[in-house]
C-alpha cells in the first residue's frame, strides 16, 4: 500500500474509534417531508428545504423550462460570457425581497462566503466571528489574512470589549454572524450587533442561510430586528428556496466591488439556468403563499411545547445528547420508528454536544410533529445506551 493510501486509512481508522467517521447514505427525496432511504420511506426532519419548494411544481416546471431555453449550465463565469439573463432578474428580486439596492449571485452559499470577507478585509484589518457561526464564515475569514478574533456566541458585552480594545490598531473590522444558527437554531442579537459595529465604525456582515423563507415573513433574520443596520446580508438559495446558489445583497457600489473583486464570482462558472429560474419561482410562491412560510416556525413552535424544551426561535430546534455515540444511537432508534433524523457530531458542533438537529418544515403534519415531541421526551428522559 502507497504511503497516500496508509495516511488515508490511519485517519479513517481514528474517525471510527472516536464514533466520527461519516458516511453517505444514498438518499432520495421526496415530496417534504419524505425521504426513501435504505428501501423504507421515512419523515425526514433533517432537510433544508423548509419550505419543499424543491419539489413544487411550479419550481420544477421554472427549471425545466429554463434548461430548455437558456441549456443546463452556464459555460464560463459571468464576466466573460456566463451572465445569463436569468441572473440578472434574480439578482433584481432578491434586492427587493431583501430591500437593498443590489445583490450579487454566486454558484453557492459556501462560494459566497469565502469570496466576500476577503473583498473587506486583509493582513492587518480584524475580523470578528461569532463562535458558532457556519464553517464558511470561518473559511472566508482565514483566507482573508487578516487577524481573526472567536465572538463569545451572542455575547454583545464581548463584542463591544473587543472592538473597543483591538479596533484602533486595525485599519478596517467586520463583524461575521450567523442570523439564525445552523446547529442551534437561535437568532443573533442583529439590532445590538449592528449598533456596535456602528458605534465602532465596524462592517457587519450576517448569514442568512436558516433565516430567508422562514423568519421575519420570510424576508430573513434582518427582517426580525427592523431597523437593524446590517450592511451586508448573505444567504443561500440551497435551502428554503428549495434550488441551490448564494448571494450576497447589499448597497450598489458594495455589490459592484463584489463583482470586481470576489474571486469566488470571478473565476467560477455563474450559476445554471435551471437552478436561477427555480429560484425565481421559488420567491414568487413565498410572495404569494404567507401560509406556507409561517408553517416550518409554527410546526418548530408545536414541537417545542409539546416536547417542553424552550420555545423554537427559528425551523430548527437542537436535541443535545452529549457523546456522539448517544446521538448516532438515538438516530438509529428514531429510525426504528419511521423518521430520518441526522445525528450532529463535532465539528460540525463543539466537543461533548452530539445532538439531534430537527428541522422543521411546510409538509409536515400536526401528527407527525406529536409522533416525533413524544419520541423526543423519551429520548431525553430516559437513559439509554450508546450503539
Ligand atoms: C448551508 C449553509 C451555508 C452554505 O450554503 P450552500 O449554498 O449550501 O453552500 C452557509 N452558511 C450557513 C449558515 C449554512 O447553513
Amino acid at each position: 500500500m502507497g504511503s497516500l493510501d496508509q495516511f488515508a486509512k490511519a485517519k479513517l481508522a481514528s474517525l471510527e474509534a472516536g464514533d466520527l467517521r461519516r458516511e453517505l447514505k444514498g438518499d432520495r427525496r421526496l415530496e417534504a417531508p419524505w425521504v426513501e432511504r435504505g428501501g423504507r420511506r421515512l419523515v425526514s426532519f433533517s432537510c433544508n428545504d423548509y419550505l419543499g419548494l424543491s419539489h413544487h411544481p411550479a419550481v420544477i416546471e421554472a427549471a425545466a423550462q429554463a434548461a430548455r431555453e437558456y441549456g443546463a449550465g452556464a459555460g464560463a463565469s459571468r464576466l466573460v460570457t456566463g451572465d445569463h439573463p436569468l441572473l440578472g432578474a434574480l439578482e433584481a428580486r432578491i434586492a427587493a425581497w431583501k430591500g437593498t439596492q443590489a445583490a450579487c449571485v454566486f454558484g453557492s452559499g459556501y462560494l459566497a462566503n469565502l469570496g466576500i470577507t476577503p473583498v473587506f478585509a486583509k493582513p492587518g484589518d480584524l475580523v470578528i466571528v461569532d463562535e458558532l457561526s457556519h464553517a464558511c464564515l470561518w473559511a472566508g475569514a482565514k483566507l482573508s489574512g487578516a487577524t481573526v478574533v472567536a465572538l463569545r456566541h451572542n455575547d454583545m458585552g464581548h463584542l463591544d470589549n473587543v472592538l473597543a480594545a483591538a479596533r484602533a490598531s486595525h485599519a478596517h473590522a467586520l463583524v461575521l454572524t450567523d442570523g439564525v444558527f445552523s446547529m442551534d437554531g437561535d437568532l443573533a442579537p442583529l439590532d445590538e450587533v449592528g449598533a456596535i459595529c456602528a458605534k465602532h465604525d465596524a462592517w457587519a456582515m450576517v448569514d442568512d442561510a436558516h433565516g430567508l423563507g422562514v423568519v421575519g415573513g420570510g424576508r430573513g433574520s434582518v427582517a426580525v430586528f427592523p431597523g437593524a443596520d446590517i450592511a451586508l446580508q448573505m444567504g443561500t438559495l440551497s435551502k428554503a428556496a428549495g434550488s441551490y446558489g448564494g448571494y450576497l445583497a447589499a448597497s450598489r457600489d458594495v455589490v459592484d466591488l463584489v463583482k470586481n473583486r470576489a474571486r469566488s464570482f470571478v473565476y467560477s462558472t455563474g450559476l445554471p439556468p435551471p437552478s436561477a429560474a427555480a429560484a425565481l419561482a421559488a420567491f414568487d410562491v413565498m410572495e404569494a403563499e404567507p401560509e406556507r412560510v409561517a408553517a416550518p416556525l409554527d410546526n418548530a413552535r408545536l414541537f417545542t411545547r409539546l416536547a417542553g424544551l424552550p420555545e423554537a426561535k427559528s425551523a430548527i430546534v437542537p436535541v443535545v445528547l452529549g457523546a456522539p455515540g448517544r446521538a448516532l444511537a438515538a438516530a438509529a432508534r428514531l429510525e426504528a420508528q419511521g423518521f430520518l433524523v441526522a445525528p450532529i457530531r463535532p465539528p460540525t458542533v463543539p466537543e461533548g454536544t452530539a445532538r439531534l438537529r430537527l428541522a422543521f418544515n411546510a409538509g409536515h403534519t400536526p401528527e407527525q410533529v406529536e409522533r416525533l415531541a413524544a419520541a423526543a421526551r423519551a429520548l431525553m428522559t430516559e437513559s439509554f445506551a450508546p450503539a
